[in-house]
């Protein structure tokens, strides 16, 4: 296994890890979380987003809602303090801290379709087709994919009020922890998409690290 950079410890964890890794730039991965560990995501080089999904580990048909989340914090963007339900508004995940509060709820992750229908490009490697390479041993396909929840994503509007994907500020070591509110099923994705300004044109490795605070 890969050393991990220095950039993965920049933000001390304040807790025990139980696992932690990489993933390879353009990667994907799945696991399962216990009720109350922390999950982070650490954008190990700057600029570079995570898109993840999560399900009730004991029934998959429970799985996250942006839109509820959204409606029932109050927020527009989600930040410290607020809860990730799921689409029968049961608290799933609550953001416990940040070191770059920027992320987007709204969850369309890019695709194959999105890809070739905004760019005109055929045969991406995609977040939707990641996150169900990665769900598929739990029997998901790519159209059992929910909206995903994206840290350092930065969306907003244009100088011609059009809503427009811009590069993350998010800088190497950033990290972004979510802790579960029920034990779940995590699919994440490392954002591959470089033909836009997303991951700042270019796709990056991440760290996760699985981590418990008592
Ligand atoms: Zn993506």
């Amino acid at each position: 296994m890969a050393a991990l950079p220095p950039s993965m410890r920049k933000h001390p964890v304040e807790g025990r890890v139980l696992q932690e890794w990489i993933l390879p730039a353009k990667g994907y991965c799945a696991f399962t979380l216990r009720s109350q560990q922390v999950l982070r995501v650490v954008d190990l080089e700057g600029k570079q987003v995570t898109d993840i999904v999560v399900f009730n580990s004991s029934d998959h048909g429970e799985e996250m809602s942006l839109a509820s989340s959204l409606l029932m914090n109050r927020q527009r963007e989600l930040r410290k303090g607020a809860v990730v339900y799921s689409q029968i508004c049961t608290p799933m995940m609550t953001i416990t801290g940040y070191s770059n509060e920027v992320s987007f709820a709204y969850g369309s992750m890019c695709s194959e379709e999105l890809n070739r229908l905004r760019y005109g490009i055929a045969g991406t490697t995609n977040c939707r087709d990641n996150l169900a390479q990665a769900l598929t041993s739990w029997g998901f396909n790519r159209r059992d994919i929910p909206n995903a929840f994206s840290p350092f994503m930065r969306v907003d509007l244009n100088e011609n009020e059009e809503l427009e994907i811009m590069e993350p500020a998010s800088v190497a070591g950033d990290f972004y922890d979510m802790r579960a509110e029920m034990d779940l099923l995590v699919g994440i994705s490392n954002c591959p998409q470089e033909l836009n300004a997303c991951n700042g044109y270019r796709a990056k490795p991440s760290g996760v690290i699985i981590y418990e605070t008592e």
